[in-house]
């Protein structure tokens, strides 16, 4: 029989130091230790105390201060007498012996010298040759093939390595993970890329290749997620359009494709008068922005200064150049230039003649008439120092120039044929880049520049 610690400990009578709260307690408790000791005096250590008391003690649980005491006390190994040298406080005794070679006997299966203290552990557990039973397959093996069959047996509960939480037998595992396990992972079957099961559903209501059901119900059964918005702009025959004569007034809505063209073939007719009623609609529209943008752009200085580009070119044209019109003020006069550049009348082939005429404006029934403001002309010399030519006058009231204009106002105005002569224009540099400035200056003061 193998002896542990507490029961060859509890048959010790010894000497140790006693705490006086604790003398009664012990008194009351020494025979019961006394008789109990006496069968077995001859395993009894050898006990040194520390200190001069005799006294005898036990060492019950509930006594803790002395049993620190009695398990500080020095005494030699159990072996002593068969030539253990060991000799230390109690409480080390139970740790040498499971080294001391005087404690040891054989193993009588694998024949191994076991300390006693550990036989029966060593048998239970750890002889190479005990036979033991597998908890799970419930075969028989020697200790030696139960350590290779530990953390093998098919029958074993175990985790599955993915982590999903799932345990079940080893030998069911490598099933589970290929084919159950909601952490395997898998290829959607549509983008064939890798997902984790458990949010392959998830993906799929977001994969860009699972396949979705035109909401128009055409034909096409289902296409593509990523493939529907190109489809139902572009392709698909059962989505209702509007006529491509919207804009011009037709209000037929239909399925593109056939339903559609059948109708652009069988409305020619109405097609086309829509389209002209919105032309006609149309220059309507430009007209009226033509004026408000002619409003806005409208010159109600007085001054007018007209450059005349491409020179050369309207030169060898020979016609009468129009400025644009302006104003001499906001409610004022309408006047508009007019230019030849090769001359008119008696500067013809000689000189530039320069003319202003009125043109009826929207202020001139509350104008005073005839008109009588003054106007000049200059032709700007471009060089640095400028010699500039002028001339100008001041309308004469009986002149039938400057009465208030018809609708179909004067057709040449009133000005200077003599102007400036085609050589005085090439010399200086009244003409640069191919190009000249005339100012016409309309002054209701009258002053004149001679
Ligand atoms: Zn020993
Ligand atoms: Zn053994
Ligand atoms: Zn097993
Ligand atoms: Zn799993
Ligand atoms: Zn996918
Ligand atoms: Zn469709
Ligand atoms: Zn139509």
């Amino acid at each position: 029989m193998v002896r542990s610690f507490t029961s060859w400990t509890k048959t010790l009578s010894f000497p140790a130091r006693l705490n006086t709260h604790h003398k009664q307690q012990i008194s009351s408790k020494e025979n019961t230790l006394s008789s109990s000791s006496s069968s077995h005096s001859s395993d009894l250590p050898m006990i040194c105390s520390q200190t001069k008391s005799r006294t005898p003690l036990s060492l019950t649980p509930d006594v803790s201060d002395s049993e620190k005491d009695t398990m500080g006390s020095l005494i030699h190994c159990i072996h002593y007498k068969e030539g253990c040298k060991w000799y230390d406080e109690l409480k080390s005794l139970k740790g040498h012996l499971q080294t001391c070679k005087y404690d040891a006997i054989p193993c009588n299966k694998c024949l191994a010298a076991i300390p006693k203290t550990l036989m029966e552990d060593h048998s239970k557990f750890t002889c190479p040759e005990r036979i033991t039973t597998c908890q799970y397959c419930l075969e028989s093996f020697s200790g030696m093939e139960m350590e290779d069959h530990t953390g093998h047996c098919s029958y074993e509960m175990v985790y599955c390595e993915n982590k999903c939480g799932h345990k079940i037998q080893r030998r069911l595992m490598a099933k589970h993970r290929a084919n159950d396990c909601y952490k395997r992972l898998v290829a959607c079957r549509y983008c064939s890329k890798s997902y984790v099961a458990d949010t392959l559903v998830t993906h799929q209501t977001k994969c860009t290749r699972a396949p979705i059901p035109c909401p128009n119900q055409c034909e096409m059964v289902a296409l593509p997620r990523e493939e529907l918005d190109v489809h139902i702009k572009e392709h698909c025959n059962s989505l209702l359009v509007s006529c491509v004569f919207k804009d011009a007034g037709c209000r037929f809505k239909g399925m593109r494709g056939e339903t559609m063209e059948k109708h652009i073939e069988e409305n020619v007719n109405q097609h086309m008068l829509l389209m002209c009623s919105l032309v006609s609609k149309q220059q309507q529209q430009i007209s009226t922005l033509k004026s408000a943008l002619n409003k806005v752009t409208l010159n109600y200085s007085g001054t007018l200064i007209w450059k005349i580009t491409d020179y050369s070119l309207k030169c060898q044209e020979s016609i009468e150049l129009l400025s644009p019109s302006f104003y001499t003020s906001q409610f004022g006069y309408k006047l508009q230039v007019s230019l030849f550049l090769n001359g008119n009348g008696a500067g013809e082939g000689t000189h530039v003649s320069v003319y202003i005429k009125l043109l009826p404006g929207e202020y001139d029934a509350l104008l005073k008439w005839p008109f009588s403001h003054s106007v000049s002309f200059t032709l700007f010399d471009q060089s640095e120092k400028p010699v500039n030519v002028v001339e100008s006058f001041v309308p004469d009231p009986t002149w039938e120039n400057f009465q208030r204009p018809s609708k179909q106002p004067d057709s040449l105005g009133f000005g200077f044929p003599r102007f400036v002569s085609l050589d005085t224009i090439r010399k200086r540099q009244f003409l640069k880049d191919d190009a000249i400035f005339i100012r016409v200056k309309v002054d209701p003061s009258k002053i004149v520049a001679v």
